[in-house]
């Protein structure tokens, strides 16, 4: 007889809405992390009364009504509203390309002043359909824009050259001609008050948890413990990389207190310029309007992957998308294990688009729909 009606591996968004919804219908549960605590990568720590992303910055931003409804249950979300900065061998710039980043870049005041440069830079490149982000970024902004703020960021973030990366990364990135620095087209935007970890543990209140458990000992030792299982973990990982490994692109984190109250003015400061090592520094405190007499920041580096190191980025180029389709299939197969979320189903997700998609799992599974 299996001990738990689900055992649910891995404590972050999907298996803690997951176990949530579980527990609600009266199901039995047990969720395991490897890491030894919970809320996956959205977990923040709290350091000098200011929680920090640990993982990196996670800025909740949705479009969806009842993925905002359903968070809101679990944590009060502030006022915050993305708008970084882009530093640029000694200028900076607004994010995302507006009307604030045009004005500084050609002195132009106008909407229709500034279309009218970039579509002299779009002329004088002569690109049809965009078949990369490089042709993509300049029949979006124009040569001046792509060489300071898309270039140089871009391929330290990715570790490949602009050209042979596909137009739909920059796609993401909002290009308006008004004077909104809001980094997001989205309806709702904000951070939960008191850090994610709050809300992953309100979502986990009443349901059995451990953490520094690997499913692989688990199991060993227990091969029935469940009737069903949630795998949230790495799909290559499940079937011991059987088939090949699916490449990621990796963060590494340097992060500091200082003894000063503010040290860069906004949370997000991108460098775009090549000869920074990092991409990006994060100062917490603004994420949440933060008064502390110290600040902690985060200089975020992209890294190459090698199996061990946290996976961040899924690549989702034609060698790891047809291996992954290899995995699914063997995924299909099984009968009481089920993949779910970023690593589950090697995506890319937004923090609501993960939502989303736990909100089918639990229809599919336990069939309610949220
Ligand atoms: N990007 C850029 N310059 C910037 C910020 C972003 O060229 O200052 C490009 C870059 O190619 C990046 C993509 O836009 O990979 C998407 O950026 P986003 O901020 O969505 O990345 P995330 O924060 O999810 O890593």
């Amino acid at each position: 007889m299996a001990h738990y009606d689900y055992l649910i591996v891995g404590a972050g968004l999907t298996g803690a809405i997951f176990a949530h919804e579980a527990c609600r219908q009266g199901k039995s549960c047990l969720v395991i992390d490897r890491r030894n605590h919970v809320a996956g990568n959205i977990y923040t720590e709290e350091i000098e009364g200011i929680n920090v992303h640990v993982y990196g910055a996670h800025i909740f931003h949705t479009s969806l009504e009842n993925v905002w409804r359903y968070v809101n249950c679990f944590a009060e979300f502030n006022n915050y509203v993305n708008s970084p900065i882009a530093y640029y061998k000694g200028e900076v710039y607004n994010m995302p390309f507006n009307m604030n980043t045009f004005s500084r870049m050609w002195g132009v005041v106008t909407p229709a002043e500034a279309k009218e440069k970039i579509a002299q830079q779009i002329a004088a490149e002569g690109i049809g359909e965009p078949r990369n982000l490089e042709e993509q970024a300049l029949s979006l902004v124009g040569r001046d824009i792509f060489e300071k703020l898309v270039k140089g960021y871009t391929e330290k973030q990715w570790g490949r050259d602009c050209k042979d990366l596909p137009a739909s990364i920059i796609r993401r990135l909002p290009c308006r001609f008004t004077y909104d620095n809001n980094y997001f087209n989205d309806r709702y935007q904000g951070i939960p008050m008191g850090g994610y970890t709050k809300m992953i543990e309100r979502m986990l209140e009443g349901v059995e948890v451990r953490c520094g458990v690997e499913y692989r000992d688990l199991v060993a030792e227990q091969p029935d413990i469940a009737a069903r299982t949630i795998y949230c973990g790495p799909i290559d990982g499940f079937y011991d990389y059987r088939l090949g490994t699916l490449e990621y692109r990796s963060l590494r984190f340097e992060s500091e207190t200082l003894d000063e109250e503010n040290h860069q003015g906004v949370a997000v400061v991108n460098y775009n310029e090549r000869e920074v090592p990092w991409t990006r520094i994060i100062e917490h405190k603004h994420f949440e309007f933060g008064t502390q007499p110290k600040t902690i920041i985060t200089r975020e580096y992209s890294a190459n992957w090698h199996p061990g190191d946290e996976p961040y980025y899924p690549i989702n180029d034609a060698r790891n998308s047809a291996l992954y389709e290899r995995y699914r299939e063997l995924a299909d197969k099984e009968g009481s294990v089920v993949f779910a979320g970023r690593l589950g189903g090697y995506k890319y997700y937004d923090m609501d688009k993960a939502i989303a998609a736990a909100f089918d799992l639990v229809e599919d599974e336990l069939g309610v729909r949220l």
